[in-house]
């Protein structure tokens, strides 16, 4: 292939040569470096990728009896680790649930008690309370589970919930694909809904991604998966958040 483009043009000078012949090239500086953030930092220094080139699949607001144990068992087919985000009443009402999800090999993300969209906003003290209300009913379930990651309600971080979490020792995980599963609304099908869900996650992944939907309440997701993981297995390594 001929590249197009002269060499200057592609090749940033990175850093100015003081011998520089006073021609044509210094005349044409390179634009001040792009502004952008690390891709890989989404609200207060949420992750939004997995660092690295597998694919993160997570789950959020459960455990749910009637969903996650058909996605348990359609992971395990397929031999695909997930990070499932659960929510502290239901891992309460649950708990052989969560012994299921861990059993499986997957990892295990703190999503709140009960999906406070607020959380962020309240007190640091309130805050911890909280996250560890949440962790206390997961290791009441599984004890000993190691809970490495914390996802805020709705993706509503602020600098004060992403802090507290690192201080009980959870990295905040964001997302860098949603195909907004749990939205569906009364005029689109079953099948129109399944369709879009797989649709948007095919259009949407790229090397590296943390994939979120919902295995809690959500039927339609299960069933895009059965879709969607030979497919994303194809072509992207399916990891576990580490
Ligand atoms: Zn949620």
């Amino acid at each position: 292939m001929v590249p197009s483009t002269p060499a200057a043009a592609r090749k940033p000078t990175t850093k100015p040569s003081p011998l520089a012949p006073r021609t044509e090239k210094t005349t044409v500086p390179k634009k001040a470096k792009p502004k952008k953030k690390p891709a890989h930092t989404g609200p207060a220094g949420s992750l939004l990728t997995t660092g690295g080139k597998g694919v993160a699949l997570t789950f959020d607001d459960g455990p749910d009896p009637a969903n996650t144990p058909a996605l348990l068992k359609l992971l395990a087919k397929q031999h695909v680790k997930a990070t499932f985000c659960l929510v502290g009443e239901n891992v309460k009402r649950h708990p052989e649930m969560v012994r299921k999800i861990v059993a499986g090999g997957h990892t295990l993300c703190n999503h709140t008690w009960d999906h406070d969209l607020k959380l962020g906003k309240k007190k640091a003290s309130a805050i911890r309370a909280d996250m560890r209300r949440t962790n206390a009913a997961i290791r009441a379930a599984v004890p000993g589970a190691k809970i490495k990651y914390f996802r805020a309600p709705g993706g509503n971080f602020t600098p004060d919930i992403v802090k507290v979490a690192e201080e009980l020792g959870m990295k905040s995980i964001y997302w860098k694909v949603d195909p907004r599963d749990w939205e569906h609304g009364r005029e689109e099908s079953d099948g129109a809904h399944t369709s879009r869900v797989i649709n948007s996650v095919k259009n949407r992944t790229r090397a590296g991604a943390i994939v979120l939907s919902h295995d809690y309440a959500q039927p339609d997701t299960i069933n895009a998966y059965r879709v969607l993981l030979p497919w994303l297995k194809s072509r992207f390594k399916l990891v576990p958040l580490p």
